[in-house]
């Protein structure tokens, strides 16, 4: 059986569509026909090179996604043929099956537990969770990264609770996600922060009380204007050092605490002014939003199904497999927050 995919056969050059030949499942691993595959910032990292040396090329990519369980290895047991299955890179319950080598053109094509940018895609057990049957396969795509990342930096990792400040820096799918959380939790002032108004636009949408357009004053001054002595929590998801810098500086003393969780390039350094964490500010890390699907996952399920959470204004534009290039450096240059593949559109 062939599928077609999205390969990246080197850095900085666009991805190939090619066919690719399946092999034969390994115990533990599913067959998925992808329904919708969401384009996130770490796969525009890997395109252009920015996370240092590939070792694996040429390879398929995309980390979340829904679709439909075409086939199991024997062992599998957490899904059944024809189950509805959000996709996603965070691991949960399951067997954990390291990367499948595909044929093409005579050449192996490397992939990792999961991959999205496909028509079918084999993929780890431990990746999939069934789909509450009220649920979209659009919304079920966002829940493999934008959504857990984005909900559980607030929900997991900020812990905020009613009442609290909060800012958000980078509205993209994770920072809009992050908003969403926020208004979700109670928090009783969200100020998004972004150098794009359509971006404070979709924030103001997803529940933020304030914006900041970085480019046109001091994101840090404003938000201590907008809330003296700094925000309970900031929320990190640009990936640039000098906004990770801005989002410990907008946090207040004594029990603030900054959530990084935008990747930066391969190489780059974090310069911080230690005595921001003498004055008892917080700098956090998190692992894609600190969750545990099979916990998480039918929580934000949940969230969807009574309509807390709209993820309508986030999936602003649909592109087609033979569009994932466009997809890519629409998502590079800014213009959509989060590119959506919709494998039935030609
Ligand atoms: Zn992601």
């Amino acid at each position: 059986m062939k599928t077609t995919a999205a390969i990246l056969v080197e850095t900085g050059k666009p991805l190939v569509l090619g066919e690719l030949e399946i092999p034969a499942l390994k115990p533990g691993q599913v067959l998925v026909e992808i329904a919708v595959s969401g384009v996130c910032h770490t796969q525009v990292l890997e395109c252009r090179g920015y996370r240092g040396e590939d070792k694996f090329l040429p390879h398929c990519l995309g980390h979340e996604g829904s679709g439909i369980v075409r086939a199991l290895s024997p062992g599998v047991t957490k899904v059944k043929e024809g189950d509805r299955a959000i996709l996603s890179w965070i691991k949960g319950l399951g067997a954990d099956v390291p990367g499948t080598v595909y044929r093409w053109d005579g050449r192996n094509v490397n992939s990792g537990a999961i991959t999205t940018f496909s028509r079918f895609s084999v993929i780890s057990e431990n990746r999939l969770t069934v789909l509450p049957a009220r649920l979209s396969m659009r919304d079920a795509a966002m829940l493999g990264c934008a959504v857990p990342t984005g909900l559980g930096a607030v929900f997991n990792a900020a812990q905020a609770k009613p009442g609290q400040t909060i800012a958000i820096f980078g509205i993209g799918g994770i920072g809009s996600c992050a908003v969403a959380a926020a208004a979700i939790a109670g928090c009783k002032m969200i100020i998004a922060v972004d150098l794009r108004r359509d971006k404070l636009e979709l924030a103001t949408q997803m529940g933020a009380t304030h914006c900041v357009e970085a480019g046109a004053t001091d994101p840090v001054a404003e938000i201590l204007r907008l809330c003296p002595g700094g925000v309970d929590f900031a929320i990190e998801a640009t990936g640039r050092p000098t906004v990770m810098q801005q989002a410990l500086q907008s946090v207040r003393n004594q029990g603030g605490a900054a959530v990084i969780v935008g990747n930066a390039r391969y190489g780059e350094r974090l310069d911080l002014d230690p005595r921001q964490l003498n004055m008892g500010k917080r700098l956090l890390g998190t692992w894609g939003g600190d969750n545990i699907p099979d916990r998480d996952f039918p929580r934000y399920c949940q969230l969807l199904e009574d309509g807390r959470l709209n993820l309508a204004p986030l999936m602003s534009k649909t592109y087609s497999l033979n569009g994932i290039n466009e997809a890519i450096d629409d998502l590079e240059a800014g213009k959509v927050a989060r590119p959506i593949i919709d494998m039935a559109r030609e």
